[in-house]
């Protein structure tokens, strides 16, 4: 599939709802595409070539979108995978790191022996909107001893200016809005 065909099929699988879940936010609902085989299956294979087999040990997915992509992502790699989740969800001793949202505050966590020391990790996530999701979980990585090779996302919402949120890390998104 040509660039071109891979970013029309995708915008053709991502169905936009306005005001979810509130006022002024046009959620990006993938859903769709993920119910497509050949679209799924694009943005797995698309993610993979960009970064190379052989370049990533994990692959660090952020809940809850970022689990069914970065699953899909680490097994085509061949890598591990680990789950970034939403506070009091790890049974074991994790590190946590809150962050600011558009409206309040949250915070996610990894357990701290989710990686061996040095590893090279993709972050993966369904959306970059202002950054600081990704932000916060680099951070967590980090602090456990990885290495963020990279962030693939397969949408970023520039108008958020997250990229700018992000100097240190190489942001790979497959869609712009
Ligand atoms: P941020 O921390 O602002 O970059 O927000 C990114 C996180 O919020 C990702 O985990 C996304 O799943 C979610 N998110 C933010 N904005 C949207 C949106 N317009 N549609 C769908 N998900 C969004």
């Amino acid at each position: 599939m040509s660039p071109l065909d891979l970013v029309a099929l995708l915008r053709a699988r991502i169905r936009e709802i306005p005001d979810f879940p509130e006022a002024g936010v046009s959620f990006k609902d993938i859903t769709p595409l993920l119910a497509d085989h050949t679209a799924f299956a694009a943005v797995v294979d698309a993610i993979v070539s960009h970064h190379g087999r052989g370049t990533i040990d994990k692959v660090a997915g952020i809940e809850a979108r970022g689990f069914i992509l970065g699953a899909a992502v680490a097994y085509h790699f061949g890598a591990g995978f680990v789950p970034v989740r939403k506070d009091g969800k790890l049974p074991s001793s994790t590190y946590s790191q809150a962050y600011a949202l558009e409206y309040g505050e949250a915070t996610i966590e990894v357990h701290q022996d989710a990686f061996v020391p040095g590893e090279r990790v993709l972050l993966v996530d369904d959306v970059l909107a202002t950054g600081g999701t990704v932000a916060a979980a680099a951070s967590l990585i980090r602090r456990a001893g990885a290495v963020v090779s990279g962030c693939s996302v397969l949408m970023e919402l520039t108008f958020l200016g997250g990229r700018k949120r992000l100097p240190d890390l190489d942001v790979h998104s497959l869609l712009t809005y």
